[in-house]
């Protein structure tokens, strides 16, 4: 069993500190060292491993400092290790990873970045997605391709159910919004709104979310095919 602890930094980032029974500690995008660092000094914690899902800055911001403090193992994407730097192990989608004792699957999510990884926990049913799938939305198509996107949004919607899905922003009311305006007649995006809307007025993180609330309220996840999935991430651009 691993707990999972999710800390907002920065503007609307997450850092996500891991906690397996056996004593095992890691993070996923430290984005901030000194709120990170914080954190851990406070409840006596100190990382085995970092994981990372992409190169951008506010999902490593924190990997060199956090590293050379802890002397850690630091994880990520084989095909941006040179942008990130600081990986000792860097992965494919074939690659294997442990942690507390339960096994890791690296899924490549090509899209936002073009080495985009996110890690599955199947045993635990934990998905740390980056910014590939967020709550009600996906990121942005920065790097790959909206075909790309597409497929790795599908590869992420046959896991379980019950997965809980943590991602790397804090965006769930202004993809609610977004949503809420485009189907207007769809009920259970409107009441999700309402949900997301109350929890962040109350200034509660939506993350994680459940795999199966975004299979019914997330349209791009939903999307049919890539055309559709490129029509709506196109018109939420310009939202
Ligand atoms: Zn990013
Ligand atoms: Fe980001």
């Amino acid at each position: 069993m691993i707990t999972v602890h999710t800390l907002p930094i920065l503007d609307d980032n997450y850092t996500f500190i891991l906690e397996a029974q056996n004593g095992d500690v890691a993070l996923v995008d430290p984005g901030d060292a000194d709120a990170i660092l914080d954190y851990l000094y406070e409840r006596n914690l100190t990382p085995d491993a970092i994981l990372i899902t992409h190169h951008h800055h506010d999902h490593i911001g924190g990997l060199t400092k956090l590293k050379n403090r802890f002397d850690c193992m630091t994880f990520g994407p084989a095909a941006e290790a040179e942008k990130i730097g600081d990986l000792t192990i860097t992965l494919t989608e074939n690659s294997t990873l442990s942690f507390g004792g339960e096994k890791v699957d690296i899924i490549e999510t090509p899209g936002h970045t073009l080495g985009h990884i996110a890690f599955h926990f199947s045993e635990s049913g934990l998905l740390f997605c980056g910014d590939t799938l967020f709550i009600m939305g996906c990121g942005r198509v920065f790097e790959g391709t909206m075909t790309q996107m597409y497929q790795s949004l599908q590869k992420l919607a046959v896991l379980p159910d019950d997965t809980k899905v943590y991602c790397g922003h804090e965006y769930s009311l202004a993809n609610a919004e977004f949503l809420k305006s485009t189907y207007p007649d769809d009920t259970s995006i409107q009441a999700r709104f309402k949900q997301i809307k109350s929890a962040r007025e109350e200034n509660i993180p939506t993350v994680p979310g459940l795999l199966s609330v975004e299979k019914t309220t997330n349209s791009f996840l939903n999307a049919k095919n890539a055309q559709e999935f490129e029509t709506l991430r196109r018109l939420k651009d310009n939202f």
